[in-house]
């Protein structure tokens, strides 16, 4: 089997060691015997027609602004197209922000996001900024480091990825933190998050070979590393809250 995975904006958002999400993808792969190939796509960059995992780092609302007009048109609904035909993606702060329909900044116009996620975003007055452990049905606990100052609202058209247990998540009000559709994630979770979460990251890996493969159980992993950084995280997380 083989996968690609196109990291979106790889040098422009990527921030809070969000690139570790990509090394982790690639290395559960080839731990198991899968050749990998990582796309970085920039500004002016199109969306190659293979791709089986999606990663979009977070940024600030300088990098974003750029961003945002590149994605708009053919290159959002590439991405859109992909994640309907069983791409799976995970987006962080910023990349997640602008996959819904629309991040509007402190000091900027509006931004347009590509509507994959039916949800909106807006720069708040405060920034959180702190560990999160997030309750989830299907993952169990997820643990992060969150740094924004927009609040996210969904729409009727995503769900919650789960529920907070210590921070803030999507806007600090209404307990949830961030979305799924389909084999799409968005989420607040920098550190990075999929090192620490195994579980979430086989998700997005078996969906996407899943996308050109069909229905497939990933062989298991020796993940005691990775359970007990996971459980470190979250001690500390509960100790800090
Ligand atoms: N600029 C956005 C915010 O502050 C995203 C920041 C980030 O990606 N960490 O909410």
């Amino acid at each position: 089997m083989h996968l690609t995975i196109a990291w979106l904006y790889g040098s422009k958002m990527n921030i809070y060691g969000d690139r570790g999400n990509v090394l982790a993808l690639t290395q559960r792969a080839r731990w198991r015997g899968i050749g990998v190939d990582v796309v970085e796509i920039g500004i002016g960059q199109p969306i190659p027609p293979n791709v089986g995992v999606f990663f979009f780092g977070g940024g600030q609302d300088q990098e974003q602004i750029a961003v945002s007009n590149d994605l708009r048109g053919a290159k959002g609904a590439a991405i859109k197209a992909a994640v309907e035909d069983g791409a799976a993606l995970l987006a962080v702060c910023g990349g997640y922000q602008l996959l819904g329909h629309e991040y509007r900044p402190h000091d900027a116009a509006p931004l347009p996001g590509i509507g994959l996620f039916d949800l909106v975003s807006e720069a708040g007055p405060e920034r959180f900024i702190g560990n999160v452990v997030v309750e989830t049905e299907r993952w169990g606990t997820l643990v992060g480091f969150e740094n924004h100052s927009g609040l996210t609202v969904l729409g009727p058209g995503v769900a919650p990825l789960g529920r907070v247990r210590v921070g803030r998540g999507n806007n600090g009000h209404d307990g949830t933190e961030g979305a799924v559709y389909r084999r799409a994630v968005g989420c607040y979770l920098h550190g990075a998050l999929l090192p620490k979460n195994p579980a979430l990251a086989d998700w997005l890996l078996a969906g996407g070979l899943e996308r050109h493969h069909g229905p497939l159980e990933l062989p298991p992993l020796d993940d005691r590393y990775e359970v007990a950084a996971h459980a470190s995280a979250v001690g500390r997380a509960e100790r800090t809250r």
